[in-house]
């Protein structure tokens, strides 16, 4: 009884460690391992007819469907957006409706924002005078969003609260599930320069030819999710958690000075008023260039046209069908390419607009990588559904439905480095790489960051090793991880963590999962299963909103691998993998009483001779494994024998189930092994190598440095 008790006690202890944070590698429960093996379901919500036990939607499953017509105009002399907008709100829950919530993105922006009151700050040593006025001089640039009317369809007003970056709309009466609401809504508002003030969109200005690019986003009030997970998804946008967003079909009108170029999510309707005949014949030609882009607005047009400032405006008319959101981007400067890339038989087109700051790498590379990202990505997910994918020179990486903004510009002379060119060409291929994730597999952004950031640097880096043979993966590989996981405790956080609270966002968000794929992939699940697990899951959530428990589900349920150790370890937990080889012992067997065959314990290097041939050449060896990191993993052993030769043999993580700290192994072999390497290809992230081979390796120098300077 009284066992009974310190078995039920640990396990409580453990279980609410994990959701706090795993403070070291060394593990909490002792000689059994219940805790690492326990399955999910106490951490998983519980399974319903909406989200099924098998990680697909159930029978029950719905969402909210939001459609838009929103007019726009931009004032590219002011730099200000004008804009409203009609919604049309489906209620396809079960649930009635007493409003609904908005989102007012840019009031992250607004003079009266929280978000610059939840910085930490400090006074620096000393700054430059530009940030020096811009932090204690000038007011504060104020691009909060002005709402200047709610109404009802008939303009009736219709009464509504703002909080911060969240507006609800209190219906006139409750909203019945399967009924549909329309409203309007109109506001402006001050477009920030992304150069100065930093953000998801804005504009770039150009002192040399006066000249402004706009990568414009967020820029209209746009319905929150409501589902059967978290309600309204109404956590305020603070700046970094991304975003959670309905589908729906768009109907959108631009309008713009008349000599501006502009690329949007949607087909364009009226492309013969807005584009000349020029382009259009051009436009034809590169819907039929598979192998190269076609250029359609050249360079020495674009620099024309830059020094036009027309006064007159002309509407560019777009519809987009069942998309998250909407962006566009605008400019005098750009020039525009495209090409045609074959999904399975269906033509899709790729894009490029960039200002010729960016060319030649925007020219050489921008739109392959746009068409070698939906290739790749169709292959490991599904067919690209929408009709074409934009990059734009944004000088920054952001991702929205069929268009991102991405940053890199050559040298002035027109040259670049291969760290520019593959900087570039990495970005371009995660941004549009996100309209797989979060754009069609549509997670909530706000929540969790890692569902999109995470498996879209996974399948990122399989895109770059198709772009070019010999590309230089860098975020994603184990061994790159390790000074992440291994760093100072205190300042990580689970990936099951919200990606506003998070340090080292990038190392926790998109390399850690993305390590953790990789590893899924090469190391434990195989190619063969992982893919066709990791395609069911992106089929079944296609244009769907998924948890990380239909994820997770998923994954196991398409392949019978059981993950639940390797999701709790890798994404509940900061553990990391250290294995090690704690001891060899080598035996002989001889010829003892009657029948029996005894094996004795090998220590001299004479008798090992002996051994080998008393019994048939056999060597016996008992190996044991120590494992001072909390992870449990499989152990890759490779044993190198006295001729040369080597074997490989992989213990699955469940040898680690009944012992948590080491674990004994019996080997025999024809040939005697004179060497045992752990995890020799460094697939696993193990942060301390120097315990990973028998006989024990020499410290070089620097790791002798490095684990002084660790204490
Ligand atoms: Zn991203």
């Amino acid at each position: 009884m009284k066992k009974l008790t310190t078995v039920v006690l640990s396990i409580l202890f453990i279980s609410t460690a994990v959701f706090a944070q795993t403070p070291t590698r060394a593990t909490q429960d002792g000689h059994t391992n219940q805790n690492k093996f326990r399955q999910l379901k106490d951490v998983l919500a519980t399974p319903n007819t909406q989200r099924t036990a098998s990680g697909a939607p159930g029978k029950d499953y719905t969402q909210q469907k939001v459609d838009y017509v929103i007019d726009i105009v931009l004032d590219d002399a002011k730099q200000k957006i004008t804009g409203s907008e009609t919604i049309t709100y489906h209620n396809n829950s079960t649930d009635e409706l007493t409003y609904l919530w908005l989102q007012l993105d840019q009031n992250k922006r607004a003079a009266d924002s929280k978000t610059p009151d939840i910085q930490p700050s400090k006074i620096p040593e000393g700054t430059t005078k530009v940030r020096f006025d811009k932090t204690y001089i000038n007011k504060p640039f104020d691009g909060g969003f002005n709402i200047t009317s709610v109404t009802n369809i008939d303009d009736s007003s219709l009464s509504h609260t703002i909080n911060q970056t969240m507006m609800r709309i209190n219906l006139p009466k409750p909203l019945a599930a399967g009924e549909t609401f329309q409203f309007k809504v109109a506001w402006w508002y001050n477009i920030n320069n992304h150069r100065v003030e930093g953000g998801r969109s804005g504009f770039e200005h150009f002192p040399a030819d006066g000249n402004n690019n706009y990568v414009i986003a967020q820029f209209f009030p746009r319905l929150c999710v409501y589902d059967n997970v978290e309600g309204w998804q109404n956590d305020q946008f603070w700046g970094r958690s991304e975003f959670a967003l309905e589908f729906g079909d768009y109907t959108v009108n631009i309008t713009t000075p008349s000599d501006h170029m502009l690329g949007a999510t949607g087909v364009l309707l009226n492309e013969k008023d807005v584009l000349t005949k020029t382009q259009l014949i051009r436009l034809a030609e590169a819907k039929k260039s598979f192998d190269n882009p076609v250029v359609i607005q050249t360079q020495d047009e674009a620099i024309k046209t830059e020094k036009g400032f027309s006064k007159k405006t002309k509407t560019w008319k777009f519809f987009a069908e069942n998309v998250r959101d909407y962006a566009f981007a605008t400019s005098r400067k750009f020039i525009w390419d495209g090409m045609a890339v074959d999904i399975n038989g269906k033509t899709v087109m790729a894009y490029s607009y960039y200002s010729k700051e960016a060319n030649p790498l925007y020219g050489d590379h921008s739109t392959r990588a746009t068409a070698q990202t939906l290739k790749t990505y169709s292959r490991y997910t599904f067919d690209y559904p929408y009709h074409k994918a934009i990059s734009v020179d944004g000088q920054m990486g952001m991702e929205y439905p069929q268009i991102c903004f991405n940053p890199g510009r050559p040298k002035a002379d027109g040259t670049y480095s291969d760290r520019t060119k593959y900087r570039m060409i990495g970005v371009t291929i995660h941004e549009v790489g996100h309209n797989f994730f979060p754009m069609i597999v549509n997670s909530d952004e706000r929540q969790w960051t890692w569902m999109d950031e995470g498996l879209n640097s996974f399948v990122q880096m399989l895109a770059m090793m198709d772009y070019e043979e010999g590309y230089p993966l860098g975020r994603g590989l184990p061994k790159n991880i390790v000074d992440y996981m291994d760093g100072d405790q205190s300042r990580i956080a689970p990936i099951m963590s919200k990606g506003d609270n998070l340090y080292s966002f990038g190392s926790n968000a998109y390399a850690k999962p993305a390590t953790a794929l990789w590893i899924l992939r090469e190391t434990i699940m195989g190619k063969e299963l992982f893919d066709h697990a990791f395609r069911t899951y992106s089929q079944r959530w296609m244009f769907k909103h998924p948890t990380p428990a239909d994820f997770f589900r998923s994954m196991e349920d398409a392949s019978a691998i059981d993950l639940d150790w390797f999701w709790r370890g890798w994404f509940y937990t900061t553990d990391v993998t250290d294995i090690g080889i704690k001891n060899v012992k080598k035996f002989y067997a001889e010829a003892g009483e009657g029948d029996k065959i005894n094996f004795v314990e090998d220590t001299t290097k004479a008798l090992k001779f002996e051994s080998a041939k008393k019994a048939n050449s056999k060597f016996f060896y008992e190996i044991t494994f120590d494992k001072p990191g909390g992870l449990v993993m499989p152990i890759i052993v490779e044993y190198t024998y006295a001729d040369g030769s080597k074997d490989r043999k992989t213990y699955p993580a469940q040898i680690w189930r009944y012992n948590d700290k080491e674990v004994t192994k019996a080997v025999y072999s024809n040939k005697e092994i004179i060497n045992i390497a752990i995890d020799p290809d460094l697939e696993t992230a193990d942060v301390d190598t120097s315990n990973n081979s028998w006989p024990k390796k020499q410290k070089s120098e620097f790791e002798e440095f490095k684990s002084k300077i660790k204490g």
